[in-house]
């Protein structure tokens, strides 16, 4: 039921019905309509302005996900290039340091990684993150790149040390406990049988006949056989310049082109050629010249570590 509007009427005391026409009537519904669409309207927009949709709510969560994954990405990318930098750092001032190495240079070590073209961007932009970032690994990989190189040129440089050491004529060639007397005269001497002052190129061991002689370093056997003065006689060569001769040998047991290890029973203590009694004459050359072999061996080798070396 329409409700009655009434209306005070001071002249006649009283309130009094309001009748509305039709055209009034229509008027008012079209006004609240209007109204209310209005309103509903603003409200429509102040939510779709504060609040955010559900899809809308569904980007935010992925994107503050990926931002997290994002951190923990570049943090990994730090933690990366931190740890390069360590090894790189090991390989320039420790490895490259013990094996007389020179370091890397800077540019080598960061070759290609300095030519790119700038990406022009906003900073703030995610995209340039996304971009630098990408930069950033690259950058690693490069010096990844390099530093394996690096490590392949030390392995290389490890073994030829390596061979150097193992060949350096580095022990004494006879059992110290075989020993009765020790000749280290290297240079001018009366020579006991010419009876002349000769150059004397190596050393006189004194000891037993048939005492083992060994190889002072690895090499390859060039000569075993009866040379003039040596009497019976093995020539080693080492390599990297160095050659070793054992004279006056009893007999052998090498013979020539044998590979030969440091520590080898190669021969025995005899008195053949210009000799006198039982001894071993070694000689050590330094590319074709007479070095004394003194300045080789390890001399506080103990013999607890020298009977490790030979091989009976
Ligand atoms: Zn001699």
């Amino acid at each position: 039921m329409a409700k009655i509007l009434y209306r005070y009427n001071a002249a006649t005391c009283q309130y009094e019905p309001i009748f509305l026409t039709s055209k009034q009537n229509t008027k008012r519904a079209f006004t609240f309509i209007g109204v209310s669409l209005m309103l509903a309207l603003a409200g429509l927009w102040y939510y779709n302005a504060h609040y955010p949709s559900l899809d809308e709510v569904k980007l935010q969560k992925e994107n503050q996900k990926m931002k997290w994954e994002w951190e923990v990405y570049l943090d990994k990318i730090n933690e990366l290039s931190k740890n390069l930098t360590a090894i790189e750092n090991t390989d320039d001032n420790q490895y490259r340091v013990l094996l007389s190495m020179t370091p890397l240079e800077q540019s080598i070590r960061t070759a290609g990684s300095g030519g790119h073209e700038p990406y022009i961007l906003d900073e703030k932009d995610q995209v340039y993150e996304i971009k630098s970032s990408y930069e950033q690994l690259y950058r690693i990989l490069n010096r990844l790149d390099v530093e394996s190189q690096s490590v392949a040129e030390l392995e290389k440089e490890i073994n030829v040390q390596e061979k150097k050491t193992s060949t350096r004529p580095a022990m004494m060639p006879i059992d110290n406990r075989q020993l009765t007397r020790f000749n280290s005269i290297f240079g001018m001497r009366m020579h006991p049988i010419y009876k002349e002052w000769r150059n004397h190129n190596g050393l006189d061991l004194t000891a037993p006949q048939g005492t083992p002689v060994y190889a002072t370093g690895d090499g390859i056997i060039t000569t075993t056989e009866w040379r003039g003065g040596y009497g019976n006689a093995i020539f080693l060569n080492h390599g990297f310049g160095f050659e070793t001769r054992y004279g006056h040998l009893s007999r052998f047991n090498s013979s020539a082109g044998q590979h030969v290890k440091r520590g080898d029973l190669i021969g025995f203590v005899g008195s053949t050629g210009a000799s006198t009694t039982p001894h071993l004459h070694y000689e050590v050359l330094y590319q074709g010249k007479y070095v004394n072999p003194v300045n080789f061996m390890y001399r506080d080798l103990k013999q607890k570590e020298y009977n490790k070396i030979i091989k009976h």
